[in-house]
């Protein structure tokens, strides 16, 4: 697991005013689910994952960033990281959602919610997936890959599980 720390000068970080109930600069999915923040905006100075690229036919060759963001609803336990996948020199890549907790237990959580209305009635946050709602690059599919086979290591799925949490700790004190 290669863990790159959170450059303080980085363009996401000057648009984020640490006070206040409402962070700026949300995902456009915004509209359709909980407002969804970053991980570092709310722990300035957090850590990023990384993914390295060496040798994939797929993906050229250079460092990944993991933007890590959770759900802001201080009344949801949806229990999912939203991640995207970035690079310095092409922006945003993938956005995916990664669900540690059962498949059972995102269909009870999610009962007769639904966020599109005619979706299909599998959709569920178990696992690692592609956002159906996102923009995704020509990347996408090959990144997934990728962060699948770190998410193979446990260590990572602690990573998320645990920011997962800490996140939401650092919610319950501003409210
Ligand atoms: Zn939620």
């Amino acid at each position: 697991m290669v863990i790159i720390p959170e450059k303080k000068s980085s363009k996401q970080r000057n648009e984020i005013k640490p006070t206040g109930s409402s962070p700026k600069s949300l995902p456009p999915l915004d509209d359709i689910l909980d407002p969804i923040v970053a991980f570092a905006e709310l722990h300035p100075g957090a850590q990023t994952l990384a993914l390295t690229a060496r040798r994939n036919p797929y993906v050229p060759e250079g460092v990944y960033g993991i933007i890590d963001s959770y759900c802001t609803d201080v009344d949801c336990d949806c229990r999912v990281a939203y991640l995207s996948v970035v690079s310095m020199q092409m922006g945003q890549l993938a956005q995916l959602t990664f669900g540690w907790e059962s498949e059972s237990f995102y269909q009870d959580w999610m009962g007769d919610f639904d966020p599109l209305d005619d979706a299909d009635a599998s959709w569920n946050f178990h696992g690692l997936k592609l956002m159906d709602l996102a923009p995704q690059g020509s990347l996408a599919e090959p990144l997934l890959k990728m962060v699948g086979s770190m998410l193979s290591d446990k260590e990572t799925v602690e990573f998320f599980k645990s920011r997962y949490f800490e996140f939401r700790a650092g919610l319950h004190q501003d409210a």
